[in-house]
């Protein structure tokens, strides 16, 4: 899933400077799962921004709706983008895929913000806490590493081996993590695959990966 933070609210307030009649508009998708940009998120933040501008003695209007998934124009059309014509501002809490599929699809003269960071793809560490797992690059290298990804978890993203630096099993660059090289060789050896470890990976094509520029997938029935 991905993962988000909420911005500081100093930041979302620069944003909504003079804009009086503001839809704030949730994501039930992965910001719901990490507690980002959900329903509930929106009510809070509804709070926060009135608060803020009674504070200041300036008055604002606050339409909160949150879709189904705001990356998916279907969802925005059918939710979204009649009711957003009422308003001056949109504070989007959904990731920034989803901000930007509001942003290409609402009128030009509708000003659209985010309200959270997009941090990574991540899976569950713990209640409350997620970690990242994937960078998608394109050309998944998990078959050979025992379901451990080189290019996330070493922090030098090194695909054939470790750099010599862990200690303890920590990684040189944060001693608070695993060394990303030391899980992958563990695992390699629980479960006897360690002659993968021998094998080299070629030099990988990182044209697969966002240094290629943004990438389109098309499903192979509709190519
Ligand atoms: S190798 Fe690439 S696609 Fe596979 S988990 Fe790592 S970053 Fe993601
Ligand atoms: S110590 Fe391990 S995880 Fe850190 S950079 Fe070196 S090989 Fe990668």
């Amino acid at each position: 899933m991905i993962v988000a933070d909420l911005k500081p609210i100093e930041d979302i307030m620069s944003y909504l400077e003079g804009h009086k009649r503001i839809l704030l508009v949730g994501c039930h998708g992965c910001v719901t799962v990490c507690s980002a940009g959900g329903q509930k998120e929106v009510e809070l933040l509804a709070d926060m921004i009135e608060l803020a501008r009674r504070v200041k003695g300036q008055e604002c209007s606050i339409t909160k709706m949150t879709l189904e998934r705001q990356c998916d124009p279907e969802f925005l059309e059918e939710e979204m983008l009649e009711k957003a014509k009422e308003h001056d501002v949109i504070l989007s809490m959904a990731c920034g895929v989803g901000v930007q599929l509001v942003a290409e699809k609402v009128e030009s003269g509708i000003k659209v913000f985010p309200a959270v960071d997009t941090l990574f793809m991540g899976g569950v560490d713990q209640k409350g806490q997620w970690g990242e797992r994937c960078q998608g690059c394109g050309d998944c290298k998990l078959p050979l590493t025992g379901g451990i990804c080189p290019v996330t978890r070493c922090s030098k993203s090194l695909l054939n081996g470790p750099c010599g630096g862990s200690r303890d099993g920590k990684c040189e660059v944060n001693p608070d993590i695993p060394c990303g090289w030391q899980m992958i060789i563990d695992r390699l050896e629980a479960t006897g695959c360690l002659d993968n470890y021998e094998k080299i990976l070629e030099p990988a094509d990182w044209s697969k990966s966002f240094h290629g520029g943004p990438r389109k997938y098309i499903r192979p029935d509709m190519r």
